[in-house]
């Protein structure tokens, strides 16, 4: 079964951090931060549905320009998810161009500002020359968007800042077998996502499905129940995960935090900016040495680690780098421990 996230980092590990999740089945994108986005293509940016920006220091959000501009001009809706701060960040950037002209532009965006209890939003049209519109604030307890397919979870984490990492979780896969719908001799139909949206929400095994079609101008019936459709039927497979971390501190609240968004992810794009020989320069900054995202990557037991965003000291020679996260993922070196 091809996976549903197809991810890929923007740029190379010493340039901005950024990572672009194509969502295979739905003709849709996502994007963690918004570095410099100039090596996209601009197809691959008109995709975009949801951004999720981790905070606002420069080499994270300088590609908003570069997205504002090539979805300027078209019919795209993005949903922008960030930080404490980020609806003054987002609208300061705004504030720096003139906007008349636009007045035809059905460019839309709605941020999203992610505080640790609640989640203020706001909407910007183009049209209107972005003057904003606020919406109701909800509840957050760590879910930023909540599909039928997949879910994206936050946790807040302290980079002498709030930066929020991120979670993308597909839910669990439902496929049909088709040799066991021939068998059941009914036509795939509406009923189908009927029976899959009642086992994703756990209904009772008991709870009725009924088919409905049509076959020589007559309509036909069949009544199922819930439970047996899916012993006969279905086919689930666990969904795939993807988890996104960068500059935060090695602490333990951080640590726990991470292990909590983190667990069990397929790939976890983690930062790495210094090597352990540096790691009082890696506190001082806030941000985690190659051998503390090992460390993060073995205790949240993910499949495989990435790491990124690497500081330009080491340009001469990444090697070391990735060498010392990987091996201490894999337990050849021993864990970090936070001070
Ligand atoms: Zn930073
Ligand atoms: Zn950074």
């Amino acid at each position: 079964m091809p996976a549903a996230f197809v991810p890929r980092l923007v740029n190379p590990p010493f340039g901005d951090p950024g990572l672009y999740v194509a969502l295979r089945h739905q003709g849709r994108a996502m994007q963690f931060d918004l570095g410099r986005l100039d090596r996209l293509p601009v197809g691959a940016l008109v995709k975009l549905s949801h951004v999720f920006v981790s905070h606002t220091h420069m080499d994270h959000f300088i590609g908003f320009d570069h997205l504002l501009r090539m979805c300027l001009a078209r019919d795209i809706h993005i949903e922008l998810f960030g930080p404490p701060g980020i609806v003054a960040n987002v609208r300061g950037k705004l504030a720096g161009y003139t906007w008349n002209l636009i007045d035809s532009y059905p460019f839309q965006l709605t941020v999203h500002e992610v505080g640790t209890e609640r989640i203020d939003a706001v909407h910007l049209p183009a049209r209107t020359a972005f003057s904003p519109v606020p919406l109701p604030s909800r509840t957050f307890s760590g879910v930023l968007v909540d599909t039928p397919e997949f879910v994206v979870t936050a946790a807040h984490l302290d980079h002498r800042i709030p930066c929020l990492g991120f979670a993308l979780t597909e839910k669990t896969r439902l496929n049909v077998r088709p040799e066991a719908l021939t068998a059941l001799g009914v036509p795939a139909g509406r009923w189908l996502n009927q029976l899959k949206e009642a086992v994703r929400n756990g209904s009772r095994d008991e709870a009725p499905i009924v088919a409905e079609w049509r076959a020589n101008g007559m309509a036909q019936t069949a009544r199922f129940t819930v439970g047996a459709l899916r012993d006969q039927l279905l086919i689930e497979t666990r969904g795939q995960k993807l988890a996104y971390v960068v500059d935060t501190l090695f602490s333990r609240a951080n640590l726990e935090r991470i292990g909590a968004l983190v667990r069990g992810a397929d790939v976890f794009f983690c930062e790495s900016l210094f090597l352990d020989a540096d790691r009082d320069q890696a506190s001082k900054r806030y941000h985690l040495t190659a051998r503390q995202a090992g460390t993060l990557a073995r205790a949240a037991e993910v499949t495989r680690l990435e790491t990124f965003h690497f500081s330009s000291r080491y340009e001469r020679d990444p090697v070391p780098l990735r060498a010392e996260a990987q091996a201490t993922f894999r337990g050849e070196l021993p864990p970090d421990e936070p001070n």
